[in-house]
C-alpha cells in the first residue's frame, strides 16, 4: 500500500519542544514520528511505528537466526520474585510497584530474569532439552529519576531481552558468544556506529558482562578506547579494574598511616569526608554507616542526595562506624543503599578476597567521582584502601599503558554471562547425563529496541532532520508532488510503479502546499531517497536525490525504478 501523506496522521512541527536537548528528542517530535504522552512516557505516531517495528523485525531475524524463540510474559509481574533475588531492593525506586484488589503486590518488570527462570523451571526438565535461548521484544517499565532526552530514556520503553540456558560453562561462553555475534550482525544491520565494550553488571549480578555503545554526543556513558590496542570499557568498568587492581598493592603507604583516624574505624562524618577529600558540602550519595550503634543509610538509594555537610553537623558528635559484612547478612534490605553509581559496592562484598568479617563503607559525589572506600580488618584497623578512581583522557591504558581516550555514548545493548545467580535463587536443576541433577547456568542480553530508534537519529541525523538507514526507515522512497496536475499525475504514476516493484512508498500527495513546503518536510522526516515530480514533469523527469549524500539527479520513471529496484 502507498502510504499517502493527505491521510496519514501527521503534523510536522517547525519548533522543537522547549525541554528538548538532544537531536533525537527534537527531530523525532519535530517529524511527527512519537509525541510525549506524560514525563518518560511516549506514543508511536504511525510514522515512528514503523521505524520501531523495523528495528524489532531486525532484531527478531537475527535472535532467530541463533535459535532464539520467541515468547511473550506479561509486564505485571508478582512482586515476590523480585524479592526472592533481592532485585526489589537492588532496582529500590526504578521500581513501579502496585498492589491488586486482594491486597498482592506486584511490579512492572523492568527485565525479566526472575520469571524466565521460573518458566524454564516448569517446561523443562532434563539436559537434552539445552541449551535453549528464549527472547521477546517486550514493554519494560523503569521510574527513572530523570527521564529525559526523549525515547532515549523512558520510563516505558521497548527492550529485546533474552535469555539462555546452559548446564556448564562451556555451553553458557558458547550461547555468550552466538549472542555476542547476533548483536554485532543486528547493530551492523541497523546501522550503527557501535563499539563493543567491557562493561560492570551492576543489578544484573553475574561475572562477565559486555555492552554495545553508540557514540555520541547526546550519551549518558563515557567508555574509555585505547589507540594503542583493542581495548575499550565502560569508565564504570575501567574504575573498577583500577580500583581492584589499587586493592592487592600495599598502597596503605600513599594514603598515611592508619593512626590519621582518630579511632580505628570510628570517625565523624566530617572525618571521613576530609579522610577521602570530598568536600564538606559534597553532596554524597550511598554512604553505609553505624550511628551511635545503629546502622543507617546515609543517602538515598536512586538518584537522591543527601548533603554531607549538614549530615554530619547532624551527627556531630556522634560516633560513626564502619558497616560490616555480618551487618549485610542481618540487613540485606540495606544492600539497596550500597549501590553506588558504579555499583562498588555489592562488587566487593562479593569479592573473595574481602574476607567475612571485613568491613567495607564508601561514598560517592554526584558525578561518581571521588569515590572513596576502606576495608577494614575485624578490629576496625584499616588494612586497605580502595581510593578515588576515575578515569581521566590520557590516563594508561590497563593493557598497553597507550594513554586512553574518552568519548560519550549510547547504551544500546548490554550482554550478561549471569551464571547460576538466578538459577540458585529458583532451585533450577534439570536432569543431568549420569540421572543426578544439575544446576542450570544462565545469560541474558538486552537490546533498547525503542532506545535504537533515538541513538540511530542521533548519529545519522543532519541540520535539515533524520537521515534514515534503508533497512530501518518508515519508507524506501519518498515520492513528492511538487506541483500541480502534470507533476501529481507524474507522481501518482511513479508511486504505483515502484510500489507494484515491491518498495515501500510514502507520497506526499497533499494538495495546496508548496514545493518548498514539502521539499522542507521530506527532508526533515529522512526516507534514503526522495524523487521529486516538479519543474522537468512535462518532459516526464523526475529529480532522485539521495537524502543521505545530497546526491541528485534527473530521471525519467524507468529509470527510477531501475535505480531503486
Ligand atoms: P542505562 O545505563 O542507560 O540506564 P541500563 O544499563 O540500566 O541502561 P540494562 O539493564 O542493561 O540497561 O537494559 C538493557 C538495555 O535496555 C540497555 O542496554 C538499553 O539499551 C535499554 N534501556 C535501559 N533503560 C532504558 C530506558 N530507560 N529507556 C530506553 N531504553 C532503556
Ligand atoms: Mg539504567
Ligand atoms: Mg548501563
Ligand atoms: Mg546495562
Amino acid at each position: 500500500m502507498v502510504l499517502r501523506m493527505s491521510r496519514l496522521m501527521l503534523k510536522t512541527l517547525r519548533d522543537a519542544p522547549a525541554d528538548a536537548e538532544t537531536t533525537s528528542h527534537k527531530l523525532l517530535v519535530r517529524a511527527g514520528y512519537v509525541r510525549r504522552s506524560s514525563a518518560g512516557m511516549w506514543t508511536w505516531l504511525p510514522l515512528g511505528k514503523r521505524v520501531l517495528d523495523n528495528v524489532a523485525r531486525i532484531v527478531r531475524e537475527e535472535m532467530e537466526a541463533i535459535g532464539g524463540q520467541e515468547v511473550l510474559l506479561p509486564a505485571l509481574l508478582p512482586r515476590e520474585h523480585y524479592e526472592t533475588t533481592g532485585r526489589a531492593d537492588e532496582y529500590g525506586d526504578l521500581l513501579f510497584r502496585l498492589t491488586d484488589r486482594k491486597g498482592t503486590d506486584y511490579v512492572l518488570g523492568p527485565t525479566h530474569e526472575e520469571i524466565f527462570t521460573q518458566l524454564v523451571k516448569d517446561q523443562v526438565t532434563s539436559y537434552k532439552d539445552l541449551p535453549l535461548t528464549l527472547f521477546q521484544i517486550q514493554t519494560k517499565y523503569r521510574d527513572e529519576a530523570r527521564p529525559r532526552s526523549g525515547v532515549l530514556r523512558g520510563r516505558e520503553f521497548q527492550m529485546k531481552d533474552a535469555y539462555s540456558f546452559d548446564t556448564d560453562e562451556e555451553g553458557l561462553a558458547a550461547s555468550y558468544r552466538a549472542h555476542r555475534q547476533a548483536y554485532i550482525r543486528i547493530f551492523e544491520r541497523l546501522g550503527f556506529d557501535f563499539r563493543v565494550v567491557s562493561a560492570v553488571s551492576g543489578a544484573m549480578g553475574g561475572s562477565a558482562s559486555e555492552e554495545f555503545l553508540a557514540p555520541a554526543a547526546a550519551g549518558e556513558d563515557t567508555f574509555a578506547d585505547c589507540p594503542g590496542c583493542d581495548y575499550a570499557a565502560n569508565t564504570e568498568a575501567v574504575t573498577y579494574t583500577a580500583r581492584a587492581a589499587a586493592d592487592t598493592g600495599a598502597d596503605a603507604a600513599e594514603h598515611g598511616p592508619v593512626e590519621e583516624m582518630d579511632t580505628p574505624g570510628t570517625a565523624t562524618v566530617a572525618q571521613l569526608a576530609a579522610r577521602y577529600g570530598v568536600p564538606a558540602s559534597a553532596t554524597l550519595k550511598n554512604l553505609l554507616v553505624k550511628v551511635d550503634g545503629e546502622i543507617t543509610a546515609v543517602g538515598v538509594p536512586g538518584d537522591r542526595e543527601v548533603d554531607l555537610g549538614k549530615l554530619a553537623d547532624h551527627l556531630a558528635p556522634a560516633a560513626v562506624d564502619i558497616v560490616t559484612a555480618e551487618d549485610f547478612a542481618e540487613r540485606p534490605d540495606l544492600v539497596r543503599g550500597y549501590i553506588g553509581p558504579q555499583g562498588l559496592g555489592i562488587r566487593y562484598l562479593a569479592d573473595p578476597r574481602v574476607a567475612p568479617g571485613t568491613a567495607w563503607i564508601t561514598g560517592a559525589n554526584k558525578e561518581g567521582r571521588h569515590a572513596a572506600g576502606v576495608v577494614c580488618g575485624r578490629d576496625f584497623t584499616v588494612d586497605r584502601y580502595l581510593d578515588v578512581v576515575t578515569v581521566e583522557a590520557g590516563d594508561p591504558c590497563p593493557r598497553c599503558g597507550t594513554g586512553l581516550r574518552l568519548d560519550r555514548a549510547i547504551e544500546i545493548g548490554h550482554i550478561f554471562q549471569l551464571g547460576r545467580k538466578y538459577a540458585d535463587a529458583f532451585q533450577l536443576d534439570v536432569l543431568g547425563r549420569d540421572g543426578k541433577p544439575v544446576r542450570v547456568t544462565m545469560g541474558s542480553y538486552g537490546i533498547g529496541v525503542s532506545r535504537a530508534v533515538a541513538a540511530l537519529a542521533e548519529q545519522t541525523a543532519d541540520a535539515k532532520g533524520l537521515r534514515w538507514p534503508r533497512e530501518v526507515a518508515p519508507a524506501d522512497v519518498h515520492v513528492v508532488a511538487a506541483g500541480k496536475a502534470v507533476p501529481t499525475a507524474l507522481a501518482e504514476d511513479a508511486a504505483a510503479r515502484l510500489h507494484a516493484a515491491g518498495l515501500r512508498v510514502l507520497l506526499d500527495d497533499r494538495p495546496g502546499l508548496s514545493p518548498g513546503v514539502k521539499l522542507t518536510d521530506a527532508d526533515l522526516i529522512g526516507v534514503p531517497t526522495l524523487l521529486t515530480a516538479g519543474r522537468r514533469a512535462a518532459e516526464g523527469l523526475l529529480e532522485l536525490t539521495d537524502r543521505a549524500t545530497g546526491d541528485r539527479a534527473d530521471v525519467t520513471l524507468d529509470e527510477a525504478v531501475t535505480r531503486l529496484t
